[in-house]
């Protein structure tokens, strides 16, 4: 039997939400043995995010942790001032370590409610063993970053530009974990308490992953399955702006 893909989904309340998570899943509800874990950043569930979940008929949990408004990033501030979803990401991790000790077959992948998921993906998230890495594409400046691979098929570095000088130079997007190592290192989680970019070397580091146990997958990355792909802030009238505020779009 296939080994359940843990599918974590940080995701916030916002315009475009209700398109963002219809298309995800309309993705994920294409790929067998997949557990959405969705998490929202709001003091409660949403009636609307519920919706979209009954409707995928994915198996799920539907969790909720509020950033901190200390830490929450304004329409005005540049989106890299603060990480996101930091709250939701290590809910989601509280959540396996409480629900799934003892469960033996599963891979863990952090996958953002505007990223743009090929189906081909999900085939590799399950062939994981420890550690997989893959190719991102249109993330840190390039066209694909990519974990770089020589002739033996080993990992011989990152290509990244965005310093790269990190343990591990990747995107959220680029890498999955088996649920052993996750529930093994029940202190692992993220933090406010790195510099920008960090957060993925963070965690891997803490689960004691060195570069050379890092799987390179995706035909020796050579293949492109995910997308940073960021959508644009819509534009919306003054009217149209407080009629958001007062009003749950996705109720
Ligand atoms: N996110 C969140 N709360 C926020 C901002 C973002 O939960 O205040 C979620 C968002 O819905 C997405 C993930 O965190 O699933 C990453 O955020 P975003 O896509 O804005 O980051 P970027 O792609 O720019 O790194
Ligand atoms: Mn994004």
């Amino acid at each position: 039997d296939l080994p359940m893909i843990y599918f974590i989904t940080p995701t916030h309340y916002r315009p475009e939400q209700r398109a963002e998570l219809t298309r995800l899943s309309n993705t994920l509800r294409q790929v067998p043995n997949l557990f959405w874990i969705l998490v929202e950043d709001a003091e409660k569930r949403s009636p609307g995010v519920a919706e979209v979940l009954a409707r995928s008929k994915l198996q799920h949990a539907h969790i909720f942790s509020l950033t901190p408004a200390d830490k929450k990033l304004t329409d005005k501030d540049k989106n890299w001032k603060l990480p996101r979803g930091v709250e939701q990401r290590n809910a989601a991790l509280t959540w396996i370590r409480t629900n799934l000790a003892g469960i033996q077959k599963g891979v863990i992948y952090f996958g953002d409610d505007d990223n743009s998921y090929d189906l081909r993906l999900f085939d590799e998230i399950r062939a994981v063993k420890k550690v997989g890495v893959w190719p991102v594409g249109i993330v840190g400046s390039l066209l694909v970053e990519t974990p770089v691979i020589g002739a033996e098929g080993k990992l011989t570095g990152f290509n990244s530009i965005w310093k790269p000088e990190r343990p591990f130079p990747i995107d959220m997007a680029a890498f999955a974990v088996n649920l052993q190592l996750i529930l093994a290192h029940e202190d692992v989680a993220f933090t406010y308490e790195v510099p920008r970019g960090y957060q993925e070397s963070h965690l891997l580091s803490g689960l004691g992953i060195s570069a050379s146990d890092l799987e390179p997958m995706a035909d020796h990355c050579s293949k492109v399955y995910v997308w940073h792909t960021r959508t644009e802030k819509s534009k919306l009238t003054a009217t149209e702006r407080e009629k958001f505020k007062s009003s749950n779009l996705l109720a």
